[in-house]
């Protein structure tokens, strides 16, 4: 028996040896899917309790905003159509099928008709430049405000020149309103910027 022993001690311990790294290679396996299966539970417990508040109502703000953001990017009348544009009266946005493009003007089809059914008149030509940007921005409040508190159709035309001695542009913000409208409109405006 000791004389087997002696003719096979590398044999023997080497298989002790593999014994032992299956024991532990099992025994880390199961340790490992103990600590897997017990991770999710807790992380669960954690979110309905202490993160409910904290972290998923601004998830949920943010979500709605997103669900906004998607709403403005699709036609009014078309809900799965991309908008492609705005309309220069009432300012929707529309999809390629329902904007009407006239003289690189975009308009919806309904005010694609006002504007054609008028004569218009431009009665302001407001220089503004990059260092005043906001110099012309009563003229785009006051369009947005007659037209959602007194459905009076205007547009806003925007003319670009370049200033080659100081090297910027230059822009002309151009409000054009119903022939019939421009001595009213026109004292209004007035009134309006007195007040800005
Ligand atoms: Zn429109
Ligand atoms: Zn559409």
């Amino acid at each position: 028996m000791s004389q087997f022993l002696q003719n096979n001690l590398v044999a023997i311990i080497v298989f002790l040896l593999l014994l032992i790294f299956l024991l532990m290679g099992s025994m880390i396996f199961i340790l490992c899917k103990l600590v897997l299966r017990t991770k999710p539970a807790d992380f669960v417990i954690d979110t309905s309790t202490v993160l409910a508040d904290e972290v998923l109502s601004p998830l949920l703000k943010i979500k709605k905003h997103e669900i906004s953001l998607v709403e403005k990017y699709y036609c009014i009348h078309h809900t799965e159509a991309p908008s492609v544009g705005s309309c220069l009266i009432c300012e929707e946005v529309f999809c390629v099928d329902c904007l009407v493009d006239h003289e690189s003007m975009h308009f919806c089809k309904e005010h694609f008709r006002t504007y054609a059914n008028y004569k218009w008149q431009q009665i302001t030509d407001t220089r503004t430049t990059p260092d005043t940007p906001e110099d012309g921005l009563y003229i785009y409040n006051f369009k947005r405000d007659i037209w959602l508190n007194k459905n009076i159709p205007s547009f806003v035309m925007t003319h670009y020149k370049i200033n080659i001695e100081n090297d910027y542009i230059e822009s002309f913000i151009q409000l054009n309103v119903r022939i019939e409208d421009v001595t009213k409109l026109s004292l209004e405006l007035e009134n309006y910027k007195a007040q800005v």
